[in-house]
Parts: structure tokens; sequence; C-alpha cells
């Protein structure tokens, strides 16, 4: 009792389903019962109409003769033992005027019954002397099918219960149970995470149906949570690859413009709320279009690759160098002070200078000019790099080759 609680309430299936039979079946019974029964009523009631006539016709010789003799004592014993037999609802003898001479039974009911006249035959005479009405008793036959009817009514209700019990205990093990694991591990099924397979039975009925399309269905999940990794990874990917795109110079592999002024907007932010300085560095190499002109723009490329690596170089990792314009650089730098940027803008003139060029003649080197200043408290980071800008302007102005920064932040001009 306790499977059958836990399947009928775990699965509308199965609930759907014995409900169904029983009352599919219900019905059937109770017409073919019916059927049945009602056949069984005609029969008994023929068979007890038959019985009563015979009963009657058994005493009519007897009754004749004492109604003739009108000895109604005597009419009164063979009516008496008629209505013992417990054929009868009511007996009514009558006299030939058609008087009573004996009632037995209930008065005015309705039953069926028939009147039979009492002729006395005396040397080949014949004369009618009365006659009998009688009214049989089908109470019991109707009290009889009555009780079988429920009998076998409630025994097919008993029989089908268990029987579609049976069934559904059938058809849990082979079909209800493997479907509700089927939509439990379909509701759990995540193509992104990690993959569990559907569980499959390895016992005799691992080559059913069910099993078949368990496996399948296990398989088809594999395939989609090996697609779905597969596509997530090559999004992933090229996501990263179009962000590097995007945000990378592709001549020198640094920062481009667009992602310096990103990184630098987000390192002044972190700077103001930590409360740090920053400085800001604008670089532009001395004479390059002589370069690409004298030596072709090959030459000037692999010069902007070169002085690009080589100033990576010399910076910190909290510090980002980016390509702001065709030969132009700049540099911010968290936690700048005035030794600091010196002593950077010092080294990044040293590193290029140091570089060495094939086409370059021996006494040629590349040089650069360099205009920093310090990102004060109360302004944006375009206005700081104008000021770098300007320091630039006055370096190449000065004879180029130099760095120059604000008064006071450090000698405004540095040899
Ligand atoms: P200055 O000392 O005043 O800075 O002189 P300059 O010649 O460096 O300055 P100018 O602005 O006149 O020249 C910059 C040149 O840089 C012009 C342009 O052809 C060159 N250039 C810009 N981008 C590239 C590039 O990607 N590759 C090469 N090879 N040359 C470039
Ligand atoms: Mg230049
Ligand atoms: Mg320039």
């Amino acid at each position: 009792m306790a499977f059958l609680s836990k399947l009928i309430n775990t699965s509308r299936l199965s609930r759907v389903l014995l409900i169904r039979i029983l009352l599919f079946s219900g019905l059937f019974t109770v017409t073919i019962t019916a059927v049945q029964l009602s056949l069984n009523y005609q029969n008994e009631i023929e068979e007890l109409q038959k019985k009563s006539k015979q009963r009657v016709n058994s005493s009519s010789g007897h009754l004749t003769r004492s109604t003739w003799e009108l000895d109604t004592q005597q009419v009164i014993l063979i009516a008496g033992d008629l209505f013992q037999s417990g054929l009868f609802k009511s007996i009514t003898v009558k006299g030939k005027d058609g008087f009573t001479i004996v009632f037995l039974g209930e008065k005015d009911i309705k039953a069926q019954g028939w009147r039979q006249p009492l002729i006395f035959g005396f040397r080949g005479r014949f004369t009618t002397v009365g006659a009998i009405e009688v009214k049989i008793d089908i109470d019991p036959i109707k009290q009889k099918i009555m009780d079988e009817f429920i009998i076998i009514l409630i025994s097919q209700f008993i029989k089908t219960f268990f029987v579609s019990i049976f069934i559904l205990f059938i058809i849990h093990n082979l079909v209800i149970r493997h479907l509700n694991e089927i939509s439990n591990w379909l509701n759990s099924f995540k193509p992104e995470s990690s993959f569990s397979p559907l569980a499959l039975e390895t016992d005799k009925g691992s080559d059913s149906e069910m099993v078949k399309l368990k496996s399948a269905i296990s398989e088809m999940g594999q395939q989609v949570h090996k697609h779905t990794i597969g596509l997530e990874k090559a999004v992933a990917e090229r996501t990263a690859e179009l962000e590097k795109l995007a945000y990378t110079d592709s001549l020198t592999g640094i920062a481009n413009r667009n992602a310096f002024f990103q990184a630098s907007n987000e390192e002044l932010s972190r700077s103001r709320r930590l409360s740090y300085d920053i400085g800001v560095m604008m670089l532009d190499l001395d004479h390059f279009k002589a370069i690409n002109d004298t030596y072709g723009h090959d030459a000037g490329d692999e010069v902007l690759k070169q002085v690009s690596k080589a100033m990576s170089n010399c910076l910190r990792k909290e510090d980002t160098l980016g390509r702001i314009g065709g030969e132009e650089f700049a540099i911010i730098t968290p936690g700048a002070d005035k030794g600091g940027m010196h002593k950077l803008a010092s080294r990044l003139q040293q590193s290029i200078a140091l570089l060495n060029f094939p086409f370059l003649p021996e006494d040629k080197n590349i040089t650069v000019s360099i205009g920093y200043t310090k990102i004060s408290n109360d302004e944006n980071f375009k206005a700081a790099l104008k000021r770098a800008d300007v320091h630039l302007y006055t370096a190449k102005a000065s004879g180029r080759n130099t760095f120059i920064t604000d008064k006071g932040f450090v000698p405004s001009i540095v040899n």
C-alpha cells in the first residue's frame, strides 16, 4: 500500500491510468451485469409464474368441487394451503356471481397475477362455478437479483482494483520509472556545467526500448554539452582576440590610443581613491620623418617597434605605455615623484639612444624629446597631458634630445 500511495502521489500518469481503468471497468461491469441479471430476472419470473400456475392447477379440481358445493370451510382451507406455499401475494376465490368467498393476502397491491375460472364438469356438462384470482410475489426475486448485482459489482471492483495495481506496477517498472528518471535528469541538465551521464541499467532489462531511449538522450546530452563548451571556448577566445585587436597597436604591440586613455582614466580614479600621485609623460622621436625619407618606411617601422620595446623594458609593471600618434608615445606612472620621473626620462633616452639599426651610420642614433608633469589633484587627465605636450614642444624648441618638466618639479631643462 505504501508503494501504491507513493506511485499515485508522484506519478500523474499512474494516477490517471488507475482512475481510468477503474472507471472504464466499472462502467463495463455495470452494463454487462445489468444485461445478464435482467435476463435472469425474466427467467426467474417465468419460472415463478409456471410454478404458481402448476400449484393452482394441482388444487383447482378440489377447489372447484368445494366452490360448487358451497363448502366455504373447505375453500378457505384449500386457499390457505395455496397461500402457505409462499408463491402468492394474494389469493381471491370468487363464487359464481362474482362474490368473494375467501380473500388472503395484501389488498390493493400492484403485482403480476392472473385469473383462472373454476369449471365444474359433470356427465359431459361443464359449468363455471367461480374463479380464482392470484397475484404472485416477485419481491424475493427482486431482492435476490439486487443482492447478486451488488455482490458482482463489489467483487468485480475489488478484482479490477488489484489487477489495475498489478498492471500499474508493471507499467511503472517498465516505463514510468524510466520516464521520471529522464525528466529529472533533463531538469537538472545544464549544457554549460559539468556533464554527468543519465544512469543506465546494465542488468537484464538493459536492451529494453526505455533503456535505449535513455542511452540516446544521454548521448545527445553529452553532444550538446561538448558543443556548448566548445562554443563557449571559441567565443571567449574570439572575444579576447577582438579585445586585443581593439586595444593593441598592431605595429608595436603596445596599448593603442584608446587603450591608453582608458587605462589612464582608470589609474587616475584609483590614485584619487587611494591618494597617490600620478606622473604623465609625452615622448616624440626626433626627426623621424627623415628616417622614413632616408631609409624607407619599413626602416621607420622597425625603429618604432624597437623603440617601443626598449621603452617597455624601462617601465615597471604598474606603468602604462601607449602609442598615441605616429611616432608619439605617452606614459603614465603611478606613484611618481620628482626623482623617479627624472630618472625614468633619462633611462628612456639612454635606452633609445643605445638601440642599434643596421641601416643607421655608426655615429647616428635615435633620439627622443620628452615632456612630463604630475597630475594635480583637481585636474583631469587631458589637461595634464596637454601640459606634458607643451613641455615636449619646449623640448623640441630647445634643440631636441632632452626632457622638460614643470618649474619646481625638477630643473626645467636637463641635458
Ligand atoms: P620632430 O623632431 O619635430 O618631431 O620631427 P619629425 O620628423 O619627427 O616630425 P613630423 O611630425 O614632421 O614627422 C612624423 C613622421 O612620422 C611623419 C610620418 O610619416 C611618420 N610616421 C607616422 N606614423 C608612422 C608609421 O607608422 N610608420 C612609419 N614608418 N612612419 C610613420
Ligand atoms: Mg617627431
Ligand atoms: Mg610627431
